[in-house]
């Protein structure tokens, strides 16, 4: 490819396209989960489940978010958007070896509990063949049993808002400090429900070296507010109802 700056046609190439990276290129128009660059345990755990077809917000968002992009992507309920970040957290942890390991590698942030369940409940498929620790943290009778000190051992939470930051506020040795992945899942409703406190209480406690996924089912002015405080030079991928 001629160096950047000698193609007469780059001012003509969108400013989406011209973004992405060599690295990502290749897996742009994959369509099966098994043509991503992911490991082989999680294409089983997929296989299992019958996950075999990639939505479009998958096929969108998986090539950025598994190189390691901050990505922000909009899609309608229904759109498939729990895969769109739950693989990519996998495939982190799996590949800097944390499955042997105790301790809060990634943080799944969803507006209630019914929500996170389902959320975990996912993540228990994908990380069928995966040795990887998970956990709810919500309050109720599903949460983590933290007085047993486990929730500094998991490797995975998701969490709904105010149990996250109860936790990080109020629970002895809980610690973040080697966080590699968040997620806000259905951002716009957190911040319907009135957690933006909450939100920034927490972001602001989190190591800034971290991958951040965003997903929302709409982008309102505050969703992108947050993505502006939350993400590093994000991807930004809407994709609209017909094609969702
Ligand atoms: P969203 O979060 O966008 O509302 P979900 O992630 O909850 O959507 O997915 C909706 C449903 O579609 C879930 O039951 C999920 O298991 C299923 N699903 C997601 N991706 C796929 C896929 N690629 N192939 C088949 N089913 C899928
Ligand atoms: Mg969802």
């Amino acid at each position: 490819a001629p160096a950047p700056g000698t193609n007469p046609l780059a001012h003509s190439i969108p400013p989406q396209q011209e973004k992405v990276s060599d690295e990502v290129a290749p897996f742009v128009g994959a369509k099966l989960f098994e043509q991503l660059p992911i490991s082989n345990r999680t294409k089983r755990s997929l296989a299992d489940a019958k996950f075999i077809n990639m939505t479009a917000i998958q096929r969108a968002a998986l090539p950025h978010a598994l190189c390691g992009r901050d990505v922000l992507g909009a899609a309608k309920t229904g759109s498939g958007k729990t895969l769109a970040f739950l693989i990519p957290v996998v495939e982190k942890l799996y590949r800097l070896q944390w499955g042997s390991m105790d301790g809060v590698g990634a943080i799944i942030i969803s507006p209630t509990r019914e929500l996170a369940v389902q959320i975990f409940e996912e993540l228990r498929k994908v990380g069928k063949h995966h040795n990887l620790s998970g956990g709810l943290l919500i309050g109720g009778r599903k949460d983590i049993d933290s007085e047993k000190g486990r929730v500094n051992r998991l490797n995975i939470l998701v969490c709904t808002p105010g149990r996250l930051l109860q936790h990080m506020d109020e629970t002895p040795n809980f610690d973040c400090t080697q966080l590699q992945v968040l997620v806000l899942d259905e951002a716009d409703r957190i911040l319907d429900m009135g957690f933006a406190n909450t939100l920034n209480a927490i972001v602001t406690q989190l190591p800034k070296q971290r991958q951040t996924l965003l997903f929302s089912a709409t982008q309102t002015k505050s969703v992108k507010d947050l993505a502006r405080l939350s993400l590093k030079d994000p991807e930004y991928l809407a994709v609209h109802a017909e094609s969702a």
